[in-house]
């Protein structure tokens, strides 16, 4: 490799790392990218649909360049009982003509274009080698060693996802990964005909659903499950908090296919051949979790400063790690430009992240995390709850009804008016 200094070494080859290097590059500095993966987005996974805002920002013309599967129209939220599913359920035609929303994504094939993009404007994507290390010198990050080599550079971005190693290095956090803030979510993809799509989720010609799920498919364990409908199959899955799913026992593989043959989800997929197997670990503590973001020499974006918005009826970690390259890479580009990369030069991408959506949006979830961590009858009594009580209501029994408000506190007294009321203020709180 090659001995003189560059202006930035990216690691990673995922949103944020893409956008980070194909902006560095555009700008004009001698940006390398690496990605340990054979391509862009082999190692990555995502439920998943991207909320569009931040990729818009960067390329206005996404809407007819990008790879992205189907605009989403349809947003679904639902409670799971073992047997039953209590929805609320949105169309909205207009998600499905403009592009200001969300759409349904494939991250083999957002991350490759994004790459693609960014070796276009002139960055280079280094593919199939890790960065095993930092350069250090006097605390100050100087480049990486990989594949054996050593590369200097004047400011490495580290976008290396949710396993924080060389972010650790480079001295911005300690300890461990933090099980209780960390979920593992595994997904299958089902294929089937873009015409049977639409036709079992109801979807107008070309477009999309999403819909998550609180319940029964984590088995009680806190977290959710998650379908998106692509152009010819269908994505679904579970997302369970580490140190709640060690505890319970739960097995992974049981809990997916299980949900996968609900009575409810079953006739969605039947015929459907099931073509991928993925799992990966999520950041889910929020702006709790952030590490420091700069150093000398040094920048974090994306999953690695733990930019990830789980707020129960939107999980959202693109769209972050997207405006986070950018900011990263807009402070790297003002360093150049008074040739100083030191702590002091890049500590404004912090106020950057703060004043951005990402801080506006953990700042205002802080408390949601640590809300659903704390309330376990989310995930299987308050389901429940909903599925009974609305069993009940639409059940003629050809005798004298139950008035509403006497079989509601029925209901509500099985599952505890107290903890109720508890929680409801909880929530009230957090959200
Ligand atoms: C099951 C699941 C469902 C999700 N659903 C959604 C969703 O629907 N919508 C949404 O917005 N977000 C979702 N997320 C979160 C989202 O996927 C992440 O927030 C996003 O991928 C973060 O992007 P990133 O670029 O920071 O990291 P990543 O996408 O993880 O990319 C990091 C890259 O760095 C590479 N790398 C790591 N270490 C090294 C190294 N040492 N050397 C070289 N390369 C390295 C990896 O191979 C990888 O390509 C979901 C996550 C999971 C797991």
């Amino acid at each position: 490799m090659s001995e003189e200094k560059l202006d930035v070494i990216v690691v990673g080859g995922g949103p944020a790392g893409a956008i980070a290097a194909y902006l560095l590059a555009e700008a004009g500095l001698e940006t390398v990218l690496f990605e340990r993966g054979n391509t862009c987005g082999s190692k990555n996974v995502t439920g998943g649909r991207i909320y569009t805002h931040s990729l818009a920002r960067v390329f206005p013309d996404f809407a007819l360049t990008a790879p992205l599967e189907r605009p989403v129209s349809r947003e679904a939220v639902s409670f799971i009982t073992a047997d039953k599913l209590v929805t609320v359920d949105l169309d909205n035609p207009a998600w499905g003509a403009t592009a200001d929303h969300s759409y349904t994504v494939r991250r083999v094939s957002l991350d490759g274009w994004l790459a693609d993009r960014a070796e276009a404007a002139g960055a280079m994507i280094i593919n199939g080698i890790r960065v095993d290390d930092l350069i250090m010198e006097n605390g100050a990050v100087c480049g990486v060693i990989a594949g054996g080599d050593e590369m200097r550079s004047n400011a490495v971005i580290i976008a290396e996802g949710v396993n924080p190693m060389l972010a650790r290095r480079a001295g911005l956090l300690s300890g461990d990964l933090n099980p209780a803030q960390t979920a593992v979510g595994v997904k299958m993809v089902v294929s089937m005909e873009s015409k049977e799509i639409e036709s079992r989720f109801h979807l107008r010609p070309g477009e999309g659903m999403a819909q998550l799920l609180v319940g029964d498919c984590s088995k009680g364990v806190p977290g959710g499950g998650f379908i998106y409908t692509n152009k010819e199959s269908v994505a679904l899955g579970i997302i369970f908090t580490i140190a709640e799913l060690v505890k319970s026992g739960v097995s992974v593989p049981d809990a997916i296919e299980s949900f996968r043959a609900h009575p409810g989800i079953a006739p969605l997929l039947s015929g459907g051949k099931a073509i991928e197997y993925s799992a990966h670990l999520v950041p889910e503590g929020g702006w709790s979790m952030k590490p420091r973001l700069y150093g000398d020499g040094v920048l974090v974006a994306g999953d690695t400063a733990g930019f990830v918005l789980n707020c129960g009826y939107m999980v959202r970690g693109i769209d972050l790690a997207i405006t986070s390259g950018r900011l990263a890479a807009e402070t790297v580009i003002g360093a150049k430009s008074i040739e100083n990369f030191s702590a002091a030069a890049l500590a404004a991408y912090e106020q950057k992240v703060l004043d951005s959506h990402i801080g506006l949006d953990l700042k205002t979830f802080e408390k949601v995390p640590r809300f659903l961590e704390d309330t376990p009858a989310m995930f299987s009594a308050y389901p429940a709850l909903a599925a009974d009580l609305l069993t009940d209501l639409f059940t003629a029994r050809g005798g004298k009804p139950e008035r509403i408000r006497s079989l509601a506190a029925r209901h509500i007294g099985k599952a505890g008016w107290l903890r109720l009321i508890r929680d409801g203020l909880k929530g009230v709180r957090a959200l």
